[in-house]
């Protein structure tokens, strides 16, 4: 009976110091000091004894399983410890294997042509002019020869604020009004990069936002054939020395005469492909001399002063370069897209 006891210590000592991991030390646990474990059994077996021994039996029982108790802590504690280095170790850090490549940032396509087109007109002597993208109705439109009521303005949909007469602008125009009445009466060479709104249904052509650059030139003696010759420096400039140009007759409400700009399809040489439908030619700005009711109203005496205007469109002229079919691509903040240029 004591004997039964003092094996039973020495069996529960070596099972524990075989226990090397948590799932055995669990187990161990639970044959031995479980509600259903030997030792405990052990202990409920005391009411069964001889009267005589039960202190005796009850005393040694009560000191073997508070040893193994101690025993069991100390040998948990150890078997964490090692766990622990052995995990540290399974996920050292191999300083030797190549690292994770930092996703690399680049200029936007559209940022990109921009800044091409800056840098031509720069050099033929243009500065930037910046102005605003939230406008009122007043420079947006009626100063741009665009009263209310005129059919012109049925060409645009307009953003409105919720303040009467404010909205987004619909082009860079209302710009040539601001660098007017800023520099009038001294000549300007300016352009007017920034993004217009337009409250459209989006398509593959078609943007509720988009970039613009606005060209203005304004002085004594400007003919249309200083228009003429400065866009065919830049188109010259901007898609290859060789490249034909031509100007059509069309219609904008603040220059006249208006014309647009076809230069010959860079993508077939003139030939006729499915970029220009089949003409060879591709449409790069709209520009015209500025009517004098706008040069009037920019502060500019249409007797003594004349000038001339332009827009194109970067992300048209982008679209052009690397063949893309859809202008959605711009503003989806896509990085598979971006990541192409
Ligand atoms: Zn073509």
């Amino acid at each position: 009976m004591f004997e039964d006891l003092e094996r039973l210590y020495q069996a529960a000592s070596a099972a524990l110091a075989e226990s090397k991991d948590s799932a055995a030390l669990e187990a161990w646990e639970s044959a031995y000091l479980g509600r259903k474990g030997a030792v405990t059994l052990a202990l409920r077996a005391v009411g069964n004894l001889p009267k005589a021994d039960r202190a005796a039996y009850g005393k040694r029982a009560n000191e073997i399983r508070d040893a193994l108790e101690q025993a069991y802590a100390q040998q948990a504690e150890l078997v964490r410890a090692h766990e622990l280095a052995r995990q540290l170790e399974s996920g050292a850090i191999d300083v030797t294997l190549p690292g994770l490549r930092p996703l690399q940032g680049g200029i936007h396509p559209a940022t990109r042509t921009l800044r091409e087109i800056a840098e031509i007109w720069r050099e033929m002597g243009f500065q930037i002019f910046r102005t605003r993208e939230v406008e009122d109705d007043q420079t947006n439109f009626e100063l741009l020869n665009i009263p209310e009521h005129h059919p012109a303005r049925d060409m645009w949909d307009t953003f409105h604020t919720t303040r009467p007469g404010v909205i987004l602008r619909t082009h860079t125009s209302p710009g040539q009004i601001h660098a007017m009445r800023r520099y009038a009466p001294k000549p300007i060479r300016v352009i007017l990069p920034g993004m217009c709104f337009r409250y459209e249904q989006i398509s593959a052509r078609k943007e509720i936002q988009f970039n613009q650059v606005e060209g203005l030139a304004i002085g004594e003696n400007i003919r249309l054939s200083d228009l003429k010759g400065t866009i065919t420096a830049f188109a010259r400039r901007m898609f290859g020395a060789d490249r034909r140009v031509r100007f059509r007759g069309s219609y904008f409400p603040f220059t006249e005469p208006s014309m647009e700009v076809d230069v010959e399809c860079i993508l077939c040489g003139g030939k006729g492909c499915s970029v220009c439908s089949g003409t060879g030619w591709l449409e790069i700005a709209g520009c015209g001399m500025v009517h004098p009711t706008v040069l009037r109203n920019g502060g500019y005496d249409p007797s003594r002063f004349s000038g001339f205007a332009f827009g194109m469109g970067p992300e048209r002229i982008t679209m052009l370069k690397y063949g893309i079919t859809d202008i959605r691509y711009f503003w989806a903040n896509d990085v598979r897209f971006l990541n192409q240029f």
